[in-house]
């Protein structure tokens, strides 16, 4: 059966719910304040799974993921396999998370690692472009007949009525319209910068040192990496990108020349577990899918299905 479904949000969750559910023969529409820059187009962004709830669901959805966004690969979805090592002062035992990885999670030769680190992984991941990936989900979402709305709407009400679904897929917004005062943002600063031929990605993570990522992409690197847990403030703050720039610099020397091409800040939907679930309010069904924290790309394909089964369920 055919449904008549309303996606509120055309950042990564929303509109690769869309597409899920345009993909099964249903009749899509998409309502959103913001797409293009929504804050899925701060994301670095890498199959990484941070910031998120750490359970066997979340990492079905994971690897779901994992397998469409390696099948979607190519220039026009902007997502490519990509080299990634993890370093840090002394070995880690490695993520669980990625124990299925192929090629495996392999320990870096010291050829390998930057001045002054000790350890580190290298595996390969794939690197999403975001502004290339949501312009791709934007097309397949036109091209399958499915519409998007931009407006701000004041509360879920508004795109209710009986016989449409309504998948709540709203971000950071979905924990108001939903009376969800469990949502929070953590926050974090990026500088964007042109590439120099950087073409593996660098994250610090060591409990000993402050959080970096040097991720090199199509056009430029995206350099980021400390968090602020429940902070919203959309202002970049000079020092903490000139510290960003100079700890960049000193892991990879290539950056030093590197012009700055533009700043943003963006907000993780932290929840404390990732919201998948459908209720009716007042004879309307609505599924919500909120709460993907630093791992909304990472899990989107999966929560996508699963919103959608969620969907076909509906009466
Ligand atoms: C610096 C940084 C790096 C990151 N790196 C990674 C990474 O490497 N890998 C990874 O998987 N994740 C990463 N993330 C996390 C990822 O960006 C988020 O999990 C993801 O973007 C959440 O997507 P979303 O669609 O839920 O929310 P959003 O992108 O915020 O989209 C929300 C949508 O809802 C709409 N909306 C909200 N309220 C309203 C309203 N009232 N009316 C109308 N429209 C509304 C918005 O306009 C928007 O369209 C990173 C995040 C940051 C900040």
């Amino acid at each position: 059966m055919n449904h008549e479904v309303t996606v509120l949000g055309a950042g990564v969750v929303g509109l690769t719910a869309a597409v899920t559910l345009a993909e099964r023969g249903h009749r899509v529409r998409v309502v959103a304040e913001k797409s293009a820059d929504a804050d899925s187009a701060v994301a670095a962004a890498l199959w990484a799974v941070p910031f998120v709830e750490q359970s066997e669901r979340t990492r079905g959805w994971a690897y779901e993921t994992l397998a469409r966004l390696r099948r979607d690969a190519g220039p026009d979805t902007g997502i490519r396999e990509q080299l990634c090592r993890v370093v840090g002062r002394a070995p880690s035992a490695g993520d669980p998370w990625t124990r299925g990885f192929t090629p495996p999670i392999r320990h870096a030769s010291p050829d390998e690692l930057p001045d002054g680190y000790g350890a580190g992984t290298v595996s390969s991941i794939p690197l999403i472009d975001m502004t290339r990936f949501l312009r791709w989900l934007r097309e397949t979402l036109a091209h399958l007949g499915g519409t998007i709305h931009t407006r701000r709407v004041g509360a879920l009400a508004d795109l209710t009525s009986p016989g449409v679904t309504l998948v709540n897929a709203a971000g950071l917004g979905a924990g108001t319209l939903a009376d969800d005062p469990s949502m929070r943002p953590v926050r974090s600063q990026v500088v964007r910068v042109a590439n120099p031929g950087l073409a593996m990605t660098t994250i610090v993570r060591d409990g000993s040192l402050a959080p970096l990522f040097v991720v090199p992409r199509f056009d430029d690197v995206l350099i980021g990496g400390p968090v602020q847990n429940g902070v919203f403030d959309e202002s970049p703050d000079p020092a903490v990108e000139a510290d960003l720039l100079r700890r960049a610099r000193l892991l990879e020397p290539a950056l030093a020349q590197a012009p700055v091409l533009s700043r943003a800040v963006g907000h993780r939907p932290v929840r404390d577990t990732v919201r998948v679930e459908s209720e009716t309010r007042g004879g309307c069904r609505i599924v919500h899918c909120y709460g993907h924290g630093g791992a909304g790309i990472a899990l989107s394909w999966g929560t996508a299905r699963a919103a959608a089964d969620l969907v076909e369920e509906a009466t």
